[in-house]
């Protein structure tokens, strides 16, 4: 399958897998991947097709639809506690090794480009986390922000973690210009951060009305001002 490539800025294109998508940063000495969709296609070619630099990958967090293709790469940098989710994945055998990415730690492209910090933001899986460039302005959110609903059922998920999570990065709104997440529109606002907390607030208070979700899954669908979540 041909992906889907759109630039988004200079240097920064999304690599679209029909419902999901990863992030390309090329900086001054290294690129960065950040996930690999569900694995239909060749991803590492279709990178390496937009920048000859070395590579690293970074997984958001292990569902599936965001390792799809981390088959074809020889290491993948998670936060520690997805560890034992990831290693759960179908292609565990298969799958680059996973190495630690910590909480404020720092990835740096080079030359005055890119600079991620890591801020682990649990909720949506255990070990989620979100990439911030305080620079640019640019937060790499995974599922944990994004517009319409995050899936927040199952065992790896909890709506009280995700909302703490979205106060840690309320405090951190004035850094955050754009929020690139993996699913749904992008780029979106830091509007959204507020929206998601409000709403699990509200779907905790039992004051959200239950839907009948789009697809078929072992949850209702609960919203409020476009954002919400699978519960
Ligand atoms: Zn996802």
């Amino acid at each position: 399958m041909a992906y889907e490539v759109v630039i988004m800025r200079d240097n920064v294109w999304r690599i679209e897998d029909g419902g999901v998508r990863s992030y390309l940063f090329a900086g001054g000495e290294r690129a960065l991947l950040v996930d690999t969709g569900f694995g239909t296609g060749d991803l590492k070619s279709a990178a390496a097709g937009l920048t000859s630099l070395p590579l690293t990958l970074v997984n958001t967090h292990a569902d599936g639809d965001h390792i799809g293709c981390n088959h074809q790469f020889e290491t993948a940098y998670l936060y520690p506690a997805e560890f034992e989710y990831y290693a759960q994945s179908e292609r565990a055998s298969e799958n680059a090794k996973p190495l630690p990415l910590w909480e404020s730690d720092i990835i740096d492209l080079g030359g005055g480009s890119f600079r991620f910090e890591v801020i682990h933001i649990p909720g949506h899986t255990w070990g989620s986390i979100a990439l911030l460039d305080r620079v640019n302005k640019i937060l790499v959110s995974g599922d944990s922000v994004s517009e319409g609903a995050v899936f927040m059922f199952g065992p790896v998920r909890s709506l009280r973690a995700h909302i703490a999570s979205m106060e840690k990065l309320l405090a951190r709104a004035g850094d955050i210009d754009a929020i690139y997440p993996a699913h749904g529109p992008t780029p979106i606002g830091a509007a959204s951060i507020e929206k998601l907390r409000g709403a699990g607030v509200k779907l905790l208070r039992g004051e959200l009305p239950a839907l009948e979700p789009p697809f078929d899954i072992p949850a209702k669908m609960y919203m409020d001002a476009g954002h919400g979540f699978f519960y």
